[in-house]
């Protein structure tokens, strides 16, 4: 069997092109421009590309988007200072925190003091609480990124069996949260795989749909695969200066019947997923949408 290829750049275009429409709506009834800032604080390479891809993709579907720049040697209280003062600037909608930060700063400490309105990435604990209880007011973007990406391709997750390989709080965990709910693309029976599981060989060959966020390059291999699985590759591992999953791709792309590539797979739905967060958060901030959770 010859897996299709579920091409992320294409779909993440298509959403991107609808959020545009919605931002130019958004514009046209309140006048206002939704505004994304991203902080970076050091010298991180890929960091500086990942933030750089963010800013251009909110430009070119009508948000703003500004750079926050800081030194390396920026102290924890400094940068407090900096997201508090984002926190209280009405012209800023969304506030990213561009991890990892250097050593000496706690990312928690950093990331439990934005306001959780602004919260695009959707990391505060407010927003993982309301994540966890299925009345989220953002949905994390590489999970949600993920998840569009099997509604569009049409896999059906209701009912079947996600393994997801990995347990941050950044993805897997997320990411398991939201495909257990109830709710379209969701309603998956979901077990989590991690450095500690027993029998993950045979587990992940138990999947329908493997999800891989493991930080390792080529981990799943042919055998851990059910034939015709749909397997989702979110790892991004950078190997003699080329970019690879955490899939064995040539030989997963036999065995799976569909399969996300990497590059151009789940990457570019994160960013989507980031550019459909401001604009919420701009809806929440300007025309005091009601949230979910507020009833
Ligand atoms: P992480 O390092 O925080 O977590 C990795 C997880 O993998 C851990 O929970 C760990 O338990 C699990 N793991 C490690 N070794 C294992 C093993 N031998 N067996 C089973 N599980 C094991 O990483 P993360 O932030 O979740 O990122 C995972 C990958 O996804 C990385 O390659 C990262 O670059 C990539 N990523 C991609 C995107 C995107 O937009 N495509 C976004 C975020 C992360």
């Amino acid at each position: 069997m010859s897996a299709k290829i579920i091409d992320g750049k294409a779909i993440a275009e298509k959403l991107r092109q609808q959020i545009a429409v919605d931002v130019a709506a958004f514009r046209e009834r309140t006048g206002i421009v939704p505004h994304l800032v991203a902080v970076l604080v050091g010298d991180d390479p890929a960091s500086a590309v990942y933030v750089r891809n963010k800013h251009s993709a909110c430009e070119k579907n009508g948000l703003r988007s500004t750079l926050h720049k800081l030194p390396a040697t920026t102290s924890q209280e400094e940068l407090l200072a900096v997201v508090r003062q984002l926190n209280d600037d009405r012209d800023v909608h969304g506030i990213l925190v561009q991890l990892p930060l250097p050593k000496h700063i706690r990312a928690d400490v950093i990331l439990d003091a934005v306001n959780p309105r602004k919260d695009v990435d959707c990391f505060h604990p407010i927003n993982v609480g309301l994540l966890s209880q299925g009345r989220p007011w953002f949905l994390p973007c590489t999970p949600h990124g993920v998840q569009q990406l099997l509604i569009e391709t049409g896999v059906p997750v209701a009912g079947a069996h996600v393994v997801v390989i990995g347990r941050s709080d950044i993805v897997g965990k997320p990411l398991a949260l939201m495909l257990m709910q109830k709710g379209p693309g969701a309603n998956a029976t979901v077990t989590v795989c991690h450095s500690q599981t027993r029998n993950l060989v045979e587990i992940a060959r138990s999947a329908d749909i493997l999800v891989a966020a493991i930080g390792q390059a080529e981990f799943v291999t042919p055998e851990m695969v059910k034939p015709g699985a749909v397997v989702i590759d979110v790892g991004i591992n950078r190997v003699a200066g080329k970019l690879v999953g955490d899939v064995a791709f040539a030989g997963v792309s036999e065995i799976a019947s569909a399969i996300t590539p990497v590059p151009g797979g789940v990457g570019p739905m994160t960013i989507t997923m980031l550019l459909k967060n401001t604009l919420t958060a701009a809806e929440l901030a300007t025309e005091g949408r009601r949230m979910k959770a507020e009833g």
